[in-house]
C-alpha cells in the first residue's frame, strides 16, 4: 500500500529537494507552500513526471485555523498521512537591539507555532491507522548553539527540539517515530551572503551543504528501517558543531 508524505514548505529550497528525494523512494508526496503556488505546481509535475503521485496543498503554517481546515479536509478525502516534514520556515535576522517585536513574533508564530499547527491536525488520524508512521521536523544548527543575529529564530529552532522530542515520547508506544534534521549553512535561498572566507573560517568541511544532502538525512528517518530511532536530532552541518 502506499504511503503519503506531507512535506510543507515544498516549493523550493530544502522541502523541494526532500520531496523529490522521497518521491523517488516510493512514496507518494503532499507537497504544500504559503505564496509560491506556481512553483509548488511545478514540483507536483516534477514528481509525475516520475510516475508517482503527488497533489497539493496551500496554507499559512502560522495560521492555526486555515491549517486545521485544510489539513482535516485533505486528510478525509485521502486518508492520513504516513509522514509528515515539517519543513516550512523563514529568518528575520538583526542583531537583537535592532530586533523589531514584528520580526520576533513572525519568527515564532511561523516556526515554532507552525509544529502545532501543522502537527496537531495530522497526529491523532496517523495514530488512527493503528500503523508504522514518521514525522522529521527541521531545526537549524542556530537552535543548538544560538547564532549571533539570530535570536528569534535560535529559539524558535530551539523550541522545535523540545517539541520534537517532548512528542516523541507520546507517540512511540503507537509505533510513531519523530525526529529532527538540524542543518547548518546549505546552499538555499534563506542562505544569504556568506564569503568563502567565513565558510572556510568556521565549517570543518569548508563548504556549505546541498539540499540533497539535507534530505537523505530525512529520508533516512522515513525508512521503515529506523523504526526503532526517535526522539533523536540529526545534524547535517559538516561538522560545525
Ligand atoms: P526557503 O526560504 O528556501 O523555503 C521556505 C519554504 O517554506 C517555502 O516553500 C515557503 O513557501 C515555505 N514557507 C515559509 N513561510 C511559510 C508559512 N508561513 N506558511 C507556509 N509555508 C511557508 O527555506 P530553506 O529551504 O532554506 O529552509 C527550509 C527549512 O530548513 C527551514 O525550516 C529553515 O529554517 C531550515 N534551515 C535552513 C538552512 C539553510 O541554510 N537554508 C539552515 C538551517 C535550517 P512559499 O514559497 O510559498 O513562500
Amino acid at each position: 500500500m502506499s504511503k503519503t508524505i506531507l512535506v510543507t514548505g515544498s516549493s523550493r529550497g530544502i522541502g523541494k529537494a526532500i520531496a523529490l528525494y522521497l518521491a523517488n523512494e516510493e512514496y507518494d508526496l503532499v507537497i504544500h507552500c504559503r505564496s509560491e503556488v506556481e512553483q509548488a505546481k511545478k514540483v507536483v509535475n516534477q514528481i509525475n513526471e516520475l510516475g508517482k503521485t503527488a497533489r497539493f496543498l496551500q496554507f499559512d503554517i502560522s495560521d492555526r485555523k486555515q491549517c486545521a481546515e485544510v489539513i482535516n479536509y485533505d486528510i478525509e478525502e485521502n486518508g492520513a498521512y504516513y509522514g509528515v516534514v515539517c519543513n516550512a520556515g523563514i529568518i528575520s535576522d538583526n542583531a537583537f537591539p535592532l530586533l523589531t517585536g514584528e520580526a520576533w513574533d513572525a519568527v515564532v508564530h511561523t516556526n515554532l507555532d507552525g509544529f502545532y499547527n501543522v502537527l496537531h491536525p495530522v497526529v491523532m488520524p496517523m495514530i488512527m491507522r493503528h500503523k508504522p508512521g514518521r514525522i522529521v521536523t527541521l531545526s537549524s544548527v542556530s537552535g543548538i548553539m544560538g547564532s549571533r543575529g539570530q535570536v528569534n529564530y535560535s529559539a524558535a529552532k530551539a523550541g522545535i527540539i523540545g517539541a520534537t522530542k517532548a512528542l516523541a515520547l507520546e507517540l512511540a508506544k503507537r509505533n510513531i517515530t519523530v525526529n529532527c534534521v538540524a542543518p547548518g549553512l546549505i546552499e538555499t535561498e534563506m542562505l544569504g551572503d556568506f564569503s568563502k572566507d567565513d565558510i572556510k573560517k568556521n565549517i570543518p568541511a569548508q563548504r556549505v551543504g546541498s539540499t540533497k544532502e539535507v534530505a537523505a538525512a530525512v529520508a533516512f528517518f522515513m525508512s521503515e528501517d529506523a523504526g526503532y530511532i526517535t526522539r533523536q536530532v540529526l545534524s547535517v552541518n559538516g561538522g560545525l558543531c
